[in-house]
């Protein structure tokens, strides 16, 4: 006879150390909230980015911030 048992596994969001469900739909975040808050951290430096970023909307978010200097055309005179 075997036992059952469920296996639910929990981690902890990796913004505020709530456990989260990995059945959570926000997984590995415990809300969108902290989801968001993590990409913010990207945003801003906080984490190191290796590879480049391809994504338009991001390119867009982060130039609202002027991470990225688009268009830089060299000031004459
Ligand atoms: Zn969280």
């Amino acid at each position: 006879m075997h036992a059952r048992k469920k296996s639910a596994r929990l981690l902890r969001c990796p913004t505020c150390g709530m456990l989260v469900r990995t059945a959570d739909e926000d997984f590995p975040f415990c809300s969108d909230r902290c989801r968001k808050i993590d990409l913010g951290k990207w945003a801003t430096g906080v984490y190191k980015i290796s590879s480049p970023i391809l994504d338009p909307e991001v390119l867009e978010d982060l130039g609202e911030l002027g991470g990225f200097g688009r268009g830089g055309e060299p000031d004459e005179g």
